[in-house]
Order: C-alpha cells, then sequence, then structure tokens
C-alpha cells in the first residue's frame, strides 16, 4: 500500500490544512515536551515567526529514564489544544500507549508514532484506525525495509495519511546522539510514495546541528523538517541542548527561504 509500485505519483499529506509532500519543505516546530500553557504558547509564537506551519510537542513523552519528566499528559493536550486556537496553528502530538489513541485523536491533528514504538504493531494499528495523519518516526535500530513495513501497517487499517519521518539511527559513533541518515531521504522517497520529513534535533542532539542537518534536509530533497524550540532551553524539562531559539530560528528561516524544494 505504501509502495511507489502501484502509486508512482508522490502524495501529498494535508494536516489541519496544510500540505506536507513534493513540492514544499513543511516547517514543524514546537517544543519537545508541553512544560507549561507559557511555555508552549511562546515556544508555538517562535516557530511561527519563522515560518512554522504545524506545531509539535508532546504530552505523552516516552523517556530513556522512568525518573525523567514523563510529559503532562491530557492536561499537556489542552494545552496544545489552546494553543492551537490561540496561534492557528495545527498540532502534531505523540501517543505512545495504544489505548491512549481516542484520546489523544481528540485532541490532535496528527499523531506522531516515535522511534521508540515503531514497531509497536498494536499501537501501528491503532493509529491506523484513528481517522488521523500519523506522522511515523523511523526505529532507530530499524532499516528502511523495516521502517516502510511499519508504515504499512497503519495503512491496512485504511489510513494512507502517513508521513514518514527520519530522526537518526544508532551507528558506532558516539559524538552525535545518532546519526542522521540522509540517504534514507531519497531512498524511501523511491520506494515509496509517502512523503518523508527529518528530524535534525533528535538526531543530532545538539543545538549547533540542527541548521547545518536542516540545510542536508533540504538539499537531498526533504519535504519536511521538524525541530524542537524552546523560549529558555537551559529550563527546559526535555531535551533543551538541541532546542533552537529565537536567532537559530530566523536562520532557519532564512535557509529554507534561500533552499527552494526540489520538484
Ligand atoms: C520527539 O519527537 O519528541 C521524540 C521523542 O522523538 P524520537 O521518537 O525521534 O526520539
Amino acid at each position: 500500500l505504501v509502495s511507489r509500485e502501484n502509486h508512482p505519483e508522490r502524495s501529498t499529506v494535508w494536516v489541519g490544512g496544510v500540505p506536507i509532500g513534493p513540492g514544499t519543505v513543511t516547517l514543524i516546530a514546537g517544543p519537545c515536551a508541553v512544560e507549561t500553557p507559557q511555555q508552549t504558547l511562546e515556544a508555538a509564537k517562535m516557530a511561527k515567526a519563522a515560518g512554522a506551519t504545524l506545531l509539535r510537542g508532546g504530552a505523552f513523552k516516552p523517556r530513556t529514564s522512568p525518573y525523567a519528566f514523563q510529559g503532562l499528559g491530557e492536561d499537556g493536550l489542552r494545552i496544545l489544544a489552546d494553543v492551537r486556537e490561540e496561534t492557528g496553528l495545527p498540532v502534531v502530538t505523540e501517543v505512545v500507549d495504544a489505548h491512549d489513541v481516542p484520546l489523544v485523536a481528540s485532541y490532535a491533528d496528527m499523531l506522531q508514532v516515535g522511534t521508540r514504538n515503531a514497531q509497536n504493531f498494536a499501537l501501528l494499528q491503532a493509529v491506523g484506525a484513528a481517522g488521523k495523519p500519523v506522522l511515523l518516526k523511523r526505529g532507530m535500530s530499524s532499516t528502511i525495509e523495516e521502517w516502510l513495513m511499519a508504515a504499512e501497517y497503519i495503512a491496512q487499517r485504511g489510513n494512507l495519511d502517513i508521513v514518514l519521518c527520519e530522526r537518526g539511527i544508532r551507528t558506532f559513533e558516539t559524538a552525535t546522539r545518532n546519526t542522521l541518515d540522509v540517504s534514507a531521504v531519497p531512498v524511501a522517497q523511491r520506494l515509496s510514495h509517502l512523503p518523508v520529513v527529518i528530524d535534525p534535533s533528535h538526531s543530532g542532539g545538539q543545538r549547533d546541528l540542527v541548521l547545518p542537518l536542516s540545510r542536508a534536509a533540504i538539499a537531498v530533497g526533504a519535504d519536511g523538517i521538524i525541530v524542537d524550540v524552546h523560549p529558555q532551553p537551559d529550563q527546559a524539562l526535555c531535551d533543551g541542548p538541541q532546542a533552537l531559539v529565537n536567532d537559530d530560528l530566523s536562520e532557519l528561516a532564512r535557509i529554507m527561504r534561500e533552499f527552494p524544494p526540489l520538484l
């Protein structure tokens, strides 16, 4: 279903009226985690000023440590809905448990499946049945074939509104958090009709890598970029070191203007 063999035209996925697909580079930006109404609103305003047309933000956070901030849950979803109301930005947010899919889908414009759940087949099937577009991160240890098969689980439930997200994979390299696999973009676009975006924040894990990796994403033909932003990254409860601040965002906006998408 997601293969390009029977569907030669590349697809565009619409999220709350915003296109992700060929001919555009969609900027999705926002806080890694929803922490407070004020922090989320400020981050959303920063994102919008930089040209973002979709707001990202996690209310359910899949953390490596069970002692780390796990997200605000439904309170976080309510904050996202309020910020959408105020800014007009449709919301992309992660769901980590199949049982929470109806709840998250009742607030979100797009459901995100994170790297750690990329082969959680019950979750994939549940989001496939939820009637909302899905942002499917590549598993950090998944081959491209496994990533596309994960998408197939979603599509099989009748949902073809899937955007693939390359967010770095595990390699022997330790200088970056994960290794951004830029070749995954043209390869996945050759094999599948689905749009492919890049997450330079979670792949590099460091603020100073986000802009170079964003340039790489655009140069390689990504259909979008998803980045973390935070008004006060030093105080962030999740992934502050990779969050962009205002100066970086104006540079990102400039990069996006200067590099027209490959058609
Ligand atoms: C995220 O985007 O908030 C996230 C946790 O990303 P990943 O699943 O790629 O680590």
